[in-house]
Protein backbone atom coordinates (compact mmCIF):
# COMPACT_ATOMS: atom_id res chain seq x y z
CA UNK A 1 0.00 0.00 0.00
CA UNK A 2 1.33 3.41 -1.31
CA UNK A 3 0.14 6.80 0.00
CA UNK A 4 1.08 9.26 -2.65
CA UNK A 5 1.21 13.00 -1.33
CA UNK A 6 -0.32 14.96 -4.16
CA UNK A 7 -1.13 18.16 -2.70
CA UNK A 8 -0.30 19.19 1.01
CA UNK A 9 -1.02 22.18 1.40
CA UNK A 10 -3.91 24.42 3.33
CA UNK A 11 -6.44 26.49 1.62
CA UNK A 12 -4.47 28.10 -1.31
CA UNK A 13 -1.51 26.81 -3.33
CA UNK A 14 1.82 27.99 -2.44
CA UNK A 15 4.91 27.44 -4.99
CA UNK A 16 5.96 24.44 -2.51
CA UNK A 17 2.42 23.05 -1.59
CA UNK A 18 -0.30 22.70 -3.82
CA UNK A 19 -3.90 22.11 -2.09
CA UNK A 20 -5.41 18.67 -1.26
CA UNK A 21 -5.39 15.39 -2.81
CA UNK A 22 -3.63 11.94 -1.88
CA UNK A 23 -3.73 8.82 -3.76
CA UNK A 24 -3.60 5.57 -2.18
CA UNK A 25 -2.13 2.69 -4.52
CA UNK A 26 -3.04 -1.11 -3.71
CA UNK A 27 0.02 -2.99 -4.80
CA UNK A 28 -1.69 -5.99 -4.06
CA UNK A 29 -4.94 -5.53 -5.85
CA UNK A 30 -3.68 -5.22 -9.46
CA UNK A 31 -2.44 -1.28 -8.02
CA UNK A 32 -5.79 0.09 -7.89
CA UNK A 33 -5.81 3.31 -6.50
CA UNK A 34 -8.16 5.07 -4.29
CA UNK A 35 -8.07 9.52 -3.98
CA UNK A 36 -8.60 11.15 -0.74
CA UNK A 37 -9.93 15.15 -1.82
CA UNK A 38 -9.24 16.58 -5.07
CA UNK A 39 -7.74 19.86 -4.75
CA UNK A 40 -7.22 22.31 -8.06
CA UNK A 41 -3.99 21.72 -9.82
CA UNK A 42 -4.52 17.90 -9.12
CA UNK A 43 -4.41 16.56 -12.36
CA UNK A 44 -0.86 18.65 -12.60
CA UNK A 45 0.58 16.87 -9.79
CA UNK A 46 -0.79 12.82 -11.15
CA UNK A 47 1.19 13.92 -14.18
CA UNK A 48 4.25 14.02 -12.12
CA UNK A 49 3.27 11.26 -10.09
CA UNK A 50 3.17 7.20 -11.16
CA UNK A 51 -0.20 7.34 -10.49
CA UNK A 52 -2.71 6.53 -13.60
CA UNK A 53 -6.33 7.99 -13.66
CA UNK A 54 -6.91 4.58 -15.50
CA UNK A 55 -6.45 3.30 -12.31
CA UNK A 56 -8.90 5.19 -10.30
CA UNK A 57 -11.56 3.56 -8.95
CA UNK A 58 -12.53 5.65 -6.04
CA UNK A 59 -12.86 8.88 -4.92
CA UNK A 60 -13.21 9.99 -1.05
CA UNK A 61 -14.26 13.69 -0.20
CA UNK A 62 -14.08 14.72 3.36
CA UNK A 63 -15.72 17.80 3.04
CA UNK A 64 -16.64 20.82 0.33
CA UNK A 65 -14.76 23.69 1.07
CA UNK A 66 -12.66 24.97 -2.07
CA UNK A 67 -9.31 23.53 -1.59
CA UNK A 68 -10.38 20.11 -1.56
CA UNK A 69 -12.81 19.58 -4.34
CA UNK A 70 -11.94 22.20 -7.10
CA UNK A 71 -9.76 19.91 -9.36
CA UNK A 72 -12.43 16.91 -9.19
CA UNK A 73 -14.24 17.83 -12.10
CA UNK A 74 -11.44 18.27 -14.41
CA UNK A 75 -9.84 14.84 -13.26
CA UNK A 76 -13.30 13.65 -14.14
CA UNK A 77 -13.70 14.96 -17.69
CA UNK A 78 -9.48 14.01 -18.24
CA UNK A 79 -10.33 10.77 -17.29
CA UNK A 80 -12.76 10.06 -19.53
CA UNK A 81 -10.64 11.81 -22.47
CA UNK A 82 -7.77 9.18 -22.03
CA UNK A 83 -10.26 6.47 -22.41
CA UNK A 84 -11.03 5.43 -18.81
CA UNK A 85 -13.74 3.24 -18.93
CA UNK A 86 -14.44 1.48 -16.11
CA UNK A 87 -16.50 2.55 -13.08
CA UNK A 88 -15.38 5.05 -10.73
CA UNK A 89 -17.43 5.87 -7.58
CA UNK A 90 -17.21 8.74 -5.41
CA UNK A 91 -18.15 9.07 -1.74
CA UNK A 92 -18.78 12.72 -0.26
CA UNK A 93 -20.72 14.99 2.64
CA UNK A 94 -24.26 15.86 1.20
CA UNK A 95 -24.04 18.27 -1.69
CA UNK A 96 -21.02 16.76 -3.73
CA UNK A 97 -24.01 15.26 -6.11
CA UNK A 98 -25.45 18.25 -6.77
CA UNK A 99 -21.73 19.74 -7.32
CA UNK A 100 -20.61 17.21 -10.33
CA UNK A 101 -23.72 17.00 -11.88
CA UNK A 102 -23.84 20.87 -12.19
CA UNK A 103 -19.92 21.64 -13.33
CA UNK A 104 -20.57 18.53 -15.78
CA UNK A 105 -23.42 19.72 -17.18
CA UNK A 106 -22.69 23.28 -17.57
CA UNK A 107 -20.00 22.67 -18.86
CA UNK A 108 -20.95 19.83 -21.31
CA UNK A 109 -18.59 17.23 -19.94
CA UNK A 110 -19.58 13.88 -21.01
CA UNK A 111 -18.19 11.10 -19.22
CA UNK A 112 -17.71 7.02 -21.11
CA UNK A 113 -17.38 5.54 -18.02
CA UNK A 114 -20.25 4.85 -15.39
CA UNK A 115 -20.00 7.28 -12.40
CA UNK A 116 -21.56 6.95 -9.32
CA UNK A 117 -22.02 9.47 -6.03
CA UNK A 118 -22.48 8.48 -2.87
CA UNK A 119 -23.66 11.14 -0.28
CA UNK A 120 -22.25 9.71 3.25
CA UNK A 121 -23.84 8.71 6.24
CA UNK A 122 -21.74 8.03 9.12
CA UNK A 123 -21.17 4.40 9.47
CA UNK A 124 -19.30 1.91 6.74
CA UNK A 125 -19.90 2.69 3.48
CA UNK A 126 -18.43 0.34 1.21
CA UNK A 127 -16.86 -3.33 1.85
CA UNK A 128 -15.51 -6.15 -0.18
CA UNK A 129 -13.19 -8.90 0.50
CA UNK A 130 -10.43 -7.05 0.59
CA UNK A 131 -11.19 -3.85 2.55
CA UNK A 132 -13.83 -1.54 4.82
CA UNK A 133 -14.44 2.17 4.67
CA UNK A 134 -16.30 3.83 7.78
CA UNK A 135 -16.30 7.05 8.09
CA UNK A 136 -17.26 9.29 10.99
CA UNK A 137 -18.19 13.49 11.44
CA UNK A 138 -14.91 15.44 12.60
CA UNK A 139 -15.20 19.05 13.78
CA UNK A 140 -14.99 21.82 11.38
CA UNK A 141 -16.53 24.58 10.02
CA UNK A 142 -18.74 22.77 7.68
CA UNK A 143 -20.04 18.97 7.86
CA UNK A 144 -16.14 17.26 7.33
CA UNK A 145 -15.31 13.68 7.36
CA UNK A 146 -12.84 10.86 8.51
CA UNK A 147 -11.95 7.57 7.03
CA UNK A 148 -11.14 4.30 8.62
CA UNK A 149 -9.52 1.81 5.86
CA UNK A 150 -9.25 -1.94 7.46
CA UNK A 151 -8.27 -4.66 5.41
CA UNK A 152 -9.25 -7.87 5.99
CA UNK A 153 -6.74 -10.50 7.87
CA UNK A 154 -5.20 -12.52 4.96
CA UNK A 155 -5.19 -16.64 5.90
CA UNK A 156 -2.13 -18.41 7.09
CA UNK A 157 0.51 -19.87 4.33
CA UNK A 158 0.67 -23.55 3.96
CA UNK A 159 3.22 -25.01 6.26
CA UNK A 160 4.98 -26.89 3.44
CA UNK A 161 7.14 -28.89 5.03
CA UNK A 162 4.94 -30.21 7.49
CA UNK A 163 3.14 -31.48 4.79
CA UNK A 164 5.99 -33.07 3.33
CA UNK A 165 6.45 -34.94 6.21
CA UNK A 166 2.97 -36.47 6.18
CA UNK A 167 3.59 -37.38 2.25
CA UNK A 168 1.04 -34.47 1.23
CA UNK A 169 3.05 -32.84 -2.10
CA UNK A 170 1.39 -30.27 -4.09
CA UNK A 171 -2.07 -30.74 -5.73
CA UNK A 172 -5.67 -30.96 -4.74
CA UNK A 173 -5.74 -31.65 -1.18
CA UNK A 174 -3.47 -28.31 -0.93
CA UNK A 175 -6.81 -26.28 -1.21
CA UNK A 176 -8.52 -28.27 1.05
CA UNK A 177 -5.38 -28.03 3.36
CA UNK A 178 -5.54 -24.05 2.98
CA UNK A 179 -9.73 -24.30 3.58
CA UNK A 180 -8.93 -25.95 7.29
CA UNK A 181 -10.90 -29.61 6.01
CA UNK A 182 -10.64 -32.31 7.96
CA UNK A 183 -8.84 -35.18 5.21
CA UNK A 184 -8.53 -38.48 4.94
CA UNK A 185 -4.96 -39.46 3.46
CA UNK A 186 -4.78 -42.62 1.32
CA UNK A 187 -3.43 -44.50 4.06
CA UNK A 188 -6.82 -44.14 6.14
CA UNK A 189 -4.93 -41.32 8.47
CA UNK A 190 -7.37 -38.39 9.18
CA UNK A 191 -5.70 -34.72 8.97
CA UNK A 192 -6.96 -31.66 10.49
CA UNK A 193 -6.12 -28.89 7.50
CA UNK A 194 -6.53 -25.79 10.26
CA UNK A 195 -2.74 -27.65 11.58
CA UNK A 196 -0.94 -27.44 8.64
CA UNK A 197 -1.46 -23.43 8.37
CA UNK A 198 -0.14 -20.82 9.43
CA UNK A 199 -1.30 -17.82 11.87
CA UNK A 200 -3.76 -14.92 9.97
CA UNK A 201 -1.33 -12.42 8.50
CA UNK A 202 -3.32 -9.23 10.12
CA UNK A 203 -4.92 -6.24 7.64
CA UNK A 204 -3.10 -3.23 7.70
CA UNK A 205 -5.44 0.08 9.13
CA UNK A 206 -5.26 3.61 7.75
CA UNK A 207 -7.00 6.60 9.16
CA UNK A 208 -7.27 9.94 6.64
CA UNK A 209 -8.91 12.95 8.62
CA UNK A 210 -10.47 15.90 6.88
CA UNK A 211 -10.14 19.53 8.10
CA UNK A 212 -10.90 19.35 12.19
CA UNK A 213 -10.16 20.51 15.28
CA UNK A 214 -9.57 18.25 17.95
CA UNK A 215 -12.79 15.65 18.49
CA UNK A 216 -13.49 12.47 20.04
CA UNK A 217 -14.30 10.72 16.17
CA UNK A 218 -10.60 11.40 15.45
CA UNK A 219 -9.79 9.32 18.09
CA UNK A 220 -12.50 6.77 17.56
CA UNK A 221 -11.08 6.49 13.69
CA UNK A 222 -7.93 6.23 14.30
CA UNK A 223 -7.85 3.45 16.87
CA UNK A 224 -4.57 1.25 17.00
CA UNK A 225 -3.95 2.37 12.96
CA UNK A 226 -0.79 1.67 11.06
CA UNK A 227 -1.04 4.82 9.80
CA UNK A 228 -2.65 8.03 10.46
CA UNK A 229 -2.87 10.99 8.10
CA UNK A 230 -3.79 14.41 10.04
CA UNK A 231 -4.39 17.73 9.38
CA UNK A 232 -1.62 20.27 11.04
CA UNK A 233 -2.74 23.82 9.33
CA UNK A 234 -1.09 25.16 12.07
CA UNK A 235 1.76 25.42 15.01
CA UNK A 236 0.80 25.72 19.09
CA UNK A 237 1.39 29.21 19.12
CA UNK A 238 -1.58 29.89 16.84
CA UNK A 239 -3.47 26.94 18.62
CA UNK A 240 -6.54 29.39 19.55
CA UNK A 241 -6.88 30.63 16.03
CA UNK A 242 -6.62 26.93 14.82
CA UNK A 243 -9.58 25.75 16.87
CA UNK A 244 -11.42 28.86 15.87
CA UNK A 245 -11.38 27.91 12.29
CA UNK A 246 -12.15 24.03 12.99
CA UNK A 247 -8.21 23.50 12.46
CA UNK A 248 -5.88 20.97 14.75
CA UNK A 249 -2.11 22.13 15.21
CA UNK A 250 0.65 19.78 14.79
CA UNK A 251 0.61 18.84 18.30
CA UNK A 252 -2.94 18.35 19.10
CA UNK A 253 -2.50 15.44 16.14
CA UNK A 254 0.17 13.95 17.63
CA UNK A 255 -2.11 13.73 21.09
CA UNK A 256 -4.76 12.49 19.04
CA UNK A 257 -1.97 9.52 17.40
CA UNK A 258 -0.76 9.03 20.84
CA UNK A 259 -4.52 8.79 22.49
CA UNK A 260 -5.48 6.21 19.52
CA UNK A 261 -2.16 4.26 20.21
CA UNK A 262 -1.44 4.66 16.26
CA UNK A 263 2.42 3.49 15.04
CA UNK A 264 2.68 6.12 12.44
CA UNK A 265 1.41 9.73 12.00
CA UNK A 266 1.72 11.91 9.39
CA UNK A 267 1.19 15.51 9.12
CA UNK A 268 -0.51 17.31 5.86
CA UNK A 269 -2.75 20.30 5.41
CA UNK A 270 -0.13 22.32 6.37
CA UNK A 271 -0.62 26.07 6.02
CA UNK A 272 1.73 28.13 3.86
CA UNK A 273 2.33 30.42 6.78
CA UNK A 274 5.18 27.68 7.79
CA UNK A 275 6.38 27.85 4.24
CA UNK A 276 10.08 26.80 4.66
CA UNK A 277 9.87 26.01 8.59
CA UNK A 278 7.40 23.16 8.58
CA UNK A 279 10.05 21.21 10.14
CA UNK A 280 8.84 22.86 12.95
CA UNK A 281 5.61 21.54 13.17
CA UNK A 282 7.65 18.08 13.18
CA UNK A 283 9.35 18.94 15.60
CA UNK A 284 6.24 20.03 17.97
CA UNK A 285 4.73 16.59 17.30
CA UNK A 286 7.59 14.49 17.70
CA UNK A 287 7.77 15.81 21.13
CA UNK A 288 4.21 14.03 21.70
CA UNK A 289 4.69 11.12 19.40
CA UNK A 290 8.01 10.62 18.37
CA UNK A 291 6.89 8.31 15.16
CA UNK A 292 5.73 11.56 13.03
CA UNK A 293 6.48 12.76 9.49
CA UNK A 294 5.54 15.60 8.00
CA UNK A 295 3.98 14.71 3.91
CA UNK A 296 5.82 17.11 1.51
CA UNK A 297 4.09 17.40 -2.28
CA UNK A 298 5.35 14.34 -4.31
CA UNK A 299 6.08 12.34 -0.80
CA UNK A 300 5.07 8.23 -0.95
CA UNK A 301 5.24 6.52 2.47
CA UNK A 302 5.08 2.61 1.70
CA UNK A 303 3.27 0.61 4.34
CA UNK A 304 3.76 -3.32 4.32
CA UNK A 305 1.39 -5.85 5.31
CA UNK A 306 3.01 -6.87 9.01
CA UNK A 307 4.01 -10.27 9.42
CA UNK A 308 2.07 -13.24 10.81
CA UNK A 309 1.71 -13.00 14.29
ZN1 LIG B 1 -11.81 23.02 5.25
Amino acid sequence: MEFHFLGTGAGVPSTKRNVSSLAIRFLQCNGSVWMVDCGEGTQQQILRSSIKLSKLEKIFITHLHGDHIFGLPGLLGSRSFQGGITPLTIYGPKGIKAYIEQCLSLSNTTLLYPLSVVELEEGIIFEDKHYSVQCLLLEHVMPSYGFRIEEKAQSGELLVDKLKEKGITPGPLYKKVKAKEKIQLSTGEWIDGAEFVGPEVPGRIVTILGDTKPCEAAVKLAVNADVLIHEATFSIENQEMAHQYGHSTAYDAAKIARNAKVKTLILNHISARYEGKSHLLETEACEVFPNTYIAHDSYIHTLLRSKSS
